[in-house]
């Protein structure tokens, strides 16, 4: 089954309007295609965000989405960033409640490795070619089901460093998921993948050399082993995207005792770090990939290996804890998953 290529049955929409803002709650209808204008400004200019969340189904059939609230939010800081209306938080979960309630349905029981993903978006639909925020937007949620990284030896990744390319500057769209950073991404991501590589990690725009994230994912270090080992991730300098898994991870991993750190780390530290020994495990995480151990590094001529390349006890201790709660395997005691 291929990410994204089969949605479900329904599409929740809403519109905004500049003299009447949101014209009401949002509703459901039937997933089909749009009619839009040619001269629509988000096709033009990339007025445009989105999101991506995932509901789950746990074993006593319940539908459980993870962190809705954290995705309204960041939707309504995106759509800041672009000049865009908040969409209220209240009117994002009714769009997600309705959703999930009736295309739930397509995820079948018995099977953890499948959850509903969701993509809310919102673009800019007035028809209007001047150089300004248009007047008028729609925002749609649709969703397909997808199959998870669910196994217990998750296969490690390898990743490229972009050199060449850079994602996000200061001051730029870094933090917001606009459109227009992944259509940006994807000519390096080519570059990773022509380099034998899954993913390209972006660095800072003006040293080129401080790490941010991956392509769709932020990353995490380990450094040490055992009980003293402290979980490392880069601190939200405003031109990486604030991941919700991200921060759950961060959560999970302080109740567990270990120390976090979120700091500026290098692409030369990583690199001799992992080669001393001292960063012992280092994983991606998003709400695609929950949580993926990196095995091996690629930066122009050289290459290094993440500890033996396997996933590390760290690594798989925070996935399992993040996945016994998006399941239900475990008590939500941080009131993370709502039931519809
Ligand atoms: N960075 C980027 C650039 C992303 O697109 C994503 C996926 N939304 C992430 C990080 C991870 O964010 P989250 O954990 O909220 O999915």
């Amino acid at each position: 089954m291929r990410f994204g290529e089969h949605f479900t049955e329904h599409l929740v929409s809403a519109t905004w309007q500049e003299a009447t803002g949101w014209t009401g709650p949002p509703r459901l209808g039937p997933f089909g295609p749009l009619t839009i204008s040619p001269a629509m400004v988000g096709l033009h200019y990339g007025q445009v965000v989105f999101e991506g969340l995932k509901a789950y189904r746990w074993q006593d059939g319940t539908l459980a989405v993870f962190r809705p609230d954290a995705h309204a939010r960041r939707f309504q800081r995106s759509a800041e960033r672009m000049a865009m209306p908040h969409l209220p938080e209240e009117y994002f979960l009714q769009a997600v409640d309705a959703f999930v309630a009736t295309d739930g349905t397509a995820l079948p029981a018995g099977d953890p490795a499948l959850s509903l993903y969701l993509r809310p978006v919102m673009f800019a639909s007035e028809a209007c070619l001047a150089l300004r925020p248009s007047r008028e937007y729609t925002f749609l949620l649709m969703g397909f089901v997808t199959g998870g990284f669910f196994s217990d030896e998750p296969n490690p990744i390898a990743v490229l460093v972009s050199r060449e390319y850079s994602r996000a500057a200061p001051g730029g769209t870094g933090q917001a998921k606009a459109a227009g950073n992944y259509a940006g991404a994807f000519l390096a991501q080519q570059a990773a993948v022509d380099a034998g590589c899954d993913q390209v990690v972006w660095v800072d725009a003006a040293e080129q050399r401080w790490i941010e994230e991956l392509g769709g994912m932020n990353i995490f270090f380990v450094r040490g082993s055992g009980p003293g080992a402290t979980v490392v991730t880069p601190a939200l300098t405003g031109t990486l995207l604030p991941g919700v898994t991200r921060d759950s991870l961060l959560t999970l991993a302080r109740e567990r005792g270990y120390p976090v750190s979120e700091e500026r780390i290098s692409v030369e530290q990583w690199r001799d770090e992992c080669r001393s020994g001292l960063i012992t495990e280092t994983f991606a995480c998003g709400t695609a990939a929950v949580v993926t151990p990196v095995g091996r590094v690629v930066d122009g001529g050289t290459t290094w290996h993440v500890g033996d390349e396997k996933p590390g006890p760290v690594t798989l201790e925070l996935r399992q804890a993040l996945i016994d709660l998006h399941l239900g395997w475990t008590a939500d005691s941080h009131g993370w998953s709502r039931l519809i």
